[in-house]
Order: structure tokens, then sequence, then C-alpha cells
């Protein structure tokens, strides 16, 4: 099983002036589908030529957040509740819709990823309360947090109580890390998530002196716990959710000061991140995994469950040269193997564990294979 790399290539904006559209999603060669599985873009050196990337999927200028969701993240959600982690992640340029894509806008239509990944998840633990056999009961939990210069912020905690050098990331066995003490949420409902979810998007923006430069230079990874609970046992699983800083060439970017030391880390672990795909793809015994937090957490390869990379794309000129980094970043990323393991459940044999922290205690990476407690 490998990754899922969806591209999604974002409409014209209204207030968008240049109109030069040069990328745009095909259908395979000699396939009589409709479905796109082709980016199409010109070659700078020779535009008379077009080079294609196949992919999963290719959703064009035209889909709606409905139909990515639908056919890409909606089927997911089974395998969540059978035991298995699921990771999703925006990969792009700033600019392109990674916030749109997975968080989305006010109206029911325009809600992203992560509100329809929530819906659906309650959606289905209400039915197995109803209809199961025997007595299940599932909760949800959360917890969100922000990479920012190489160091992890919970984004339950106001800015002014950060310690500024971040919480701790923790090796708990089999390349599996955990963020050492996170703030973990229980919501009961898609009502209390929203709550909760948007409380902790103003800590993430409010921290900034400039609301989209800081968002753009940071990895948002939110993490939704699943404990489903039935007399013989408990089984976890997490889905993460995870918009990553802005993939353009900082170096083409006016920095100073403040701004560099962003850049350079945001460059130093988008770097890492290509360059642990690069070595994953050629089956390459060290992964530098541990050179970036980011990556750390990530853990791609080692991740024990289901990823999808949507790779968001401007369909504009103006982004010619980074669309064809990332397209070429999204390639290599298609080859890395995942294995399928489910988590194993957990037997109620030991009535001296705690319940409680067992089901709250310290939230692990996204994705990872949990041990049994
Ligand atoms: P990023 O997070 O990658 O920097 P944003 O999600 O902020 O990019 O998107 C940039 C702008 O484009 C925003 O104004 C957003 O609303 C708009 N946008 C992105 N994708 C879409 C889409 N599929 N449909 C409509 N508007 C979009
Ligand atoms: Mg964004």
């Amino acid at each position: 099983m490998s990754v899922r790399v969806v591209a999604r290539i974002r409409p014209l904006l209204k207030a968008e002036i240049e109109r030069d559209v040069i990328v745009d999603a095909a259908s395979a060669p000699g396939s009589a589908e409709e479905k796109k599985s082709v980016v199409r873009i010109p070659n700078p050196k020779n535009e008379s030529e077009a080079f294609s990337f196949q992919f999963n999927s290719v959703y064009g200028q035209e889909a709606t957040q409905a139909h990515l969701f639908d056919g890409e993240i909606a089927p997911t959600v089974k395998h969540l509740f059978k035991g298995y982690d699921v990771t999703l992640f925006a990969y792009g340029v700033t600019g392109t819709g990674k916030t749109h894509t997975m968080r989305g806008g006010k109206t029911l239509a325009e809600r992203g990823v992560i509100p329809r990944l929530l819906s659906s998840i309650y959606r289905r633990a209400r039915k197995l309360e109803k209809d199961s056999a025997e007595e299940t009961q599932v909760e949800v939990a959360m917890s969100y947090y922000e990479i920012y210069n190489d160091r992890v912020f919970d984004l339950f905690e106001p800015p002014e109580k950060r310690t500024p050098a971040g919480l701790p990331i923790r090796d708990v066995g089999n390349g599996k890390t955990q963020v050492v003490g996170l703030t973990e949420r229980p919501c009961t409902s898609l009502k209390e998530f929203e709550m909760l979810y948007d409380q902790a998007n103003v800590n993430r923006s409010t921290s900034a002196t400039k609301l989209n430069a800081h968002s753009s230079r940071s990895h948002a990874v939110l993490c939704v716990k699943i404990i489903q609970t039935t007399a013989e046992q408990t089984r976890v699983s997490t889905a993460s959710a995870i918009d990553l800083a802005g993939s353009e060439d900082n170096r083409r970017t006016d920095n100073k000061n403040e701004r560099m030391v962003e850049s350079a880390s945001i460059n130093k672990s988008l770097f890492v991140l290509a360059q642990c795909v690069e070595a994953i793809s050629r089956k390459q015994a060290r992964i530098p995994y541990r050179e970036s937090k980011m990556t750390r957490i990530l853990s791609l390869g080692q991740n024990q469950g289901l990823t999808v990379m949507i790779l968001n794309l401007a369909p504009v000129r103006s982004y010619h040269l980074d669309t064809l980094s990332s397209l070429n970043f999204a390639n290599r990323t298609k080859k890395i193997e995942v294995n399928e393991v489910e988590n194993q459940p957990i037997f109620r044999e030991a009535p001296g564990k705690g319940r409680e922290s067992e089901k709250f205690g310290a939230m692990s990476a996204p994705a990872m294979h949990r041990q049994p407690l």
C-alpha cells in the first residue's frame, strides 16, 4: 500500500489579476473514463512541449469541496473505525488552497476536509452505537498543535503561555513519536469540535504579527482520536490532518531577520521531507527523519496506516517553477510504501488499569502504529 497522492488545481480567484492559466487536469492517455488523473503543464524551457504527471486522481478547477471529500476522504472513515490510522496532508505553495482544502470556508458548501471528516465520524459513531450487535460506545478526542521554527506549540494554549522552546517530542519505540504535554480535549459532538477547533485556530493566528505570513510559515497538525469501547475491548485509532507550511522557494523572497529564521526552518523541514521521500522511494536504509521535528512526527513510510497527500496547485503562470517543483516532489511521494497495520484492540483483562489515563493519555503523533497498552 503506498501513499495516495491526489492533485487539486484551484480555480482562478475573483481578485486574481493574472488570468494566464497554464496548468490543467486531463484523463490518463488511452482511458475512456472521464476520471481525471493527469496534470499537464508546459515545459518552461520549451513551451511547445508539455509535461504530464500522473496521480491517483486529479481534481480540476471546477471540483467542489464535496467532490474532493466524497472521492478521496470519505472512504478512509471506514478504515479508521476498523482500527487503522489515517493521515491526510496538504502540500503546496502559499496561495494554492491548502487551508481552503483542509479547513475551508464558513458556509456548508465551502466546508473543508476537516469539518466534513468530523461530521462523517460522528455520523458513523452514532450509527454504530445504535445498530451494532454488541453494545458499543464511541468517544472522540482532539489535540491540535503547530510546528513553527522547528518547535512544537499546543494550539489549546494561549500564545502568552507558550514556553519559547516548545513541547518536547519523545520516541516511544518502533520509529513512533509522541508530543509530551499536549492538551487532549474530548469532543462529544460536531458542534463542540467546531467550537474547540475555531478557538484553537485563533491561538494560531493571534501569535503572529501578520496573520497570513504566520500561518503559511507553520505546519498545523490536528489529531482526532477515536476510542471505541465494547464490553470486551477498547480500540483506539487516530486521524491526523496536516496543513503544511508553504513550499515556495524562500530563497527567492526578500527575507530579513525573523523571516529569515522562519524561512530557514521551513526550507529545512520541507527539504528534509523531500529527502525522506527520496530515500524511501530508493529503498535506502537510512531515512533522515530525525533532522526536523515535522519529519519525525510525520514519519512517512513508517506510518502504519492510510496516507493521503493532497497536492494543491495554482493554475496560473506566475507559479510555474514552484508548481513544477511541487509536482516533482509529489511524483516521488507516490512511491512510498506504507504498511497497513491495524491498531491492536486493548482487551479488558487488567482491571487495575485506569480507564481515564488509557483513553486520554498523551496523544501519539499522527498515524503511528499504536502498541497495545
Ligand atoms: P494556502 O493555505 O495554500 O496558502 P489558501 O487556502 O489560503 O491557500 O487559498 C488562497 C486563496 O484562494 C484563498 O482566498 C482561498 O479562499 C482561495 N481558494 C483556494 N482554493 C479554492 C477553491 N478550490 N475554490 C475557491 N477558492 C479557493
Ligand atoms: Mg494556508
